[in-house]
């Protein structure tokens, strides 16, 4: 019988946050995956763990993650940790869940410490509905079209990012969003200094200009506004807009189609209200 891949979260900054449930799943794992081994195996010395390790790392998938399959369907648990947080959360271990599920292999995924959901509750920001958008591409034409596919986005959303790449990004982001527009920026959570500043990207971009960002970043940007629909004409408004529009140079006909598109009434009888409008 196949055995069972294990998502197991690590702390993204506080050994307290290890549950009762990580330290089974790891325990009583065959094996575990590893994003980097030389950090899975100090959190296994912490726990008093001896595992076999293998390395599965954003390099390596392709080899790696069919060997690691293999063993699965061979009748292995297998346990897989990222260098922190939750697995397959902006890691390579989405394209083995993805293998795994594919060959039918049954994937558990132990609930714990995610750096997005930490930064997205604390954030201050309409949580109802967000969208998770990873790290921006560093390559210009991809992040470009990325911010751009965002432009019009209503839902908070939530970005990744390293420290040495937060001020570009926050100058790109106030470029697109415009520098009023609110941002949380969640520092280092669950560490020491952990840090919560809510503020403009305006702010944000004069607060690390002046003070060089340090530690791990998760941004919470806030969704666009609402575009405030114009309200509904009536039909005769909407006919005295066609006569404005006619006696402002545009051909009748013209000017009924154009409302007609705006408003959704009959062009015909546009056209008939405001030409009789024209002749009082
Ligand atoms: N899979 C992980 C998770 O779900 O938490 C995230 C992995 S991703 C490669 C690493 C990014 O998570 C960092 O660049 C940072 O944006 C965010 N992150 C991780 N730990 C963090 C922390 N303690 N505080 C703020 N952001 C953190």
């Amino acid at each position: 019988m196949a055995g069972i891949l294990y998502l197991v979260p690590t702390p993204i900054g506080n050994l307290g946050d290890l549950s009762d449930r990580i330290r089974e799943t790891l325990a009583l794992a065959d094996f575990i995956a590893a994003e980097d081994t030389r950090v899975s195996l100090r959190l296994l010395n912490h726990l008093g763990l001896k595992k076999p390790l293998v390395s599965y790392y954003r390099h390596n998938t392709e080899t790696a993650g069919p060997q690691i399959l293999q063993r699965i369907l061979s009748g292995e648990d297998c346990a897989l940790v990222t260098d922190a947080g939750t697995p397959a959360i902006s890691d390579p271990g989405e394209e083995l869940v993805a293998l795994c599920a594919e060959a039918g292999v049954q994937v558990v995924s132990i609930p714990g410490p995610c750096a997005l959901v930490t930064a997205l509750a604390v954030s201050g920001l309409p949580t109802g509905r967000f969208t998770f958008e990873g790290f921006l591409a560093t390559n210009r034409k991809n992040r470009r079209a990325h911010l751009d596919s965002l432009r019009d986005e209503q839902r908070t959303m939530v970005f990744y990012e390293a420290p040495h790449k937060l001020l570009g990004t926050l100058e790109d982001l106030s470029n697109c969003f415009g520098p009023e527009r609110r941002v949380s920026l969640c520092r280092e959570l669950t560490k020491l200094h952990e840090e919560v500043l809510r503020v403009t990207l305006g702010e944000a971009l004069d607060h690390y200009r002046a003070n060089a960002p340090r530690g791990e970043f998760v941004l919470v940007v806030e969704g666009a506004p609402e575009r405030e629909e114009a309200p509904a004409l009536t039909l005769e408004e909407a006919a005295a807009r066609v006569a404005a529009l006619y006696a402002g140079g545009m051909g009748m006909k013209e000017a009924a189609r154009q409302v007609a598109d705006e408003t959704g009434f009959q062009k015909k009888e546009l056209y008939r209200l405001a030409l009789r409008r024209a002749e009082d």
